[in-house]
């Protein structure tokens, strides 16, 4: 029974994706969410990078901010930079209430793991606080996390790191300094389910990386013994 009705609801979510129309998010043309000469122009970000934060760095070695970074996270990898038709498809997920281009973005993640395999058993996604939950309806991390742990058969754990503290949007801070201090205490780790794991941190959008820092510190302390992030778009 229990089987039918998932069947029934997988059906439910198909017809509702054949019914409404696709548009592409960077020109307009419908058909798809990106349409393929979009896809050849998305931002990508490519090597050498630094192998702690992930952005461009011409001799591939730790860049001068993770020399001086006391980092809890392995590291940070991005497939894209945000910016151009990503910076547009993120807009479309987070403000605009298109969660269907979950998948879409969610298969540009696989890929790029596909191409640059990560330590991690289990996907967590960087969680919404609540007040943020209620407003949106949905956390975009934790669409992306399901999407991608169904293609790459990864579980999810989506109960075990919290947000407990609300502070202003990363977005809304203006320096790296006041972004690390924005996160301090903001998260926090629930249970022992997620102790002695590999942990990959899914989120939409890496800015500073003190976010998925945050993440990092708090589930290393519960006992997690590798945490690398994982973003859909890296802000150089
Ligand atoms: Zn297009
Ligand atoms: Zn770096």
């Amino acid at each position: 029974m229990v089987g039918v009705l998932a069947r029934l609801t997988k059906l439910r979510g198909a017809a509702l994706n054949l019914l409404l129309p696709q548009f592409c998010v960077g020109c307009g043309k419908e058909g798809a969410f990106l349409c393929n000469s979009c896809l050849q122009s998305l931002p990508r970000l490519e090597p050498p990078i630094c192998p702690r934060c992930g952005r461009p760095q011409s001799d591939g070695e730790l860049c001068r901010n993770c020399h001086e970074w006391q980092a809890d996270i392995d590291g940070i990898r991005a497939p894209f930079r945000f910016d151009g038709v990503i910076r547009s498809a993120v807009h479309q997920l987070k403000y605009r209430n298109l969660r269907a281009i979950a998948r879409t973005l969610s298969q540009l993640m696989s890929e790029y793991l596909g191409n640059n395999p990560l330590s991690g058993e289990v996907l967590v996604p960087v969680p919404l606080h609540n007040k943020r939950l209620r407003e949106r309806g949905y956390n975009q991390s934790a669409l992306l996390a399901k999407e991608l742990g169904a293609l790459m058969n990864f579980p999810v754990d989506e109960m075990s790191l919290v947000r407990e503290k609300f502070v202003l949007p990363q977005a809304r801070t203006t320096s790296v300094e006041e972004r690390h201090a924005n996160v301090v205490g903001v998260f926090a780790c629930r249970g022992s389910g997620i102790r002695g794991k590999r942990v990959l941190l899914i989120d939409d959008v890496a800015t500073s990386g003190a976010t998925m820092n945050a993440c990092a510190s708090v589930l290393k302390l519960a006992g997690v013994v590798a945490v690398w992030g994982l973003a859909l778009a890296r802000e150089i």
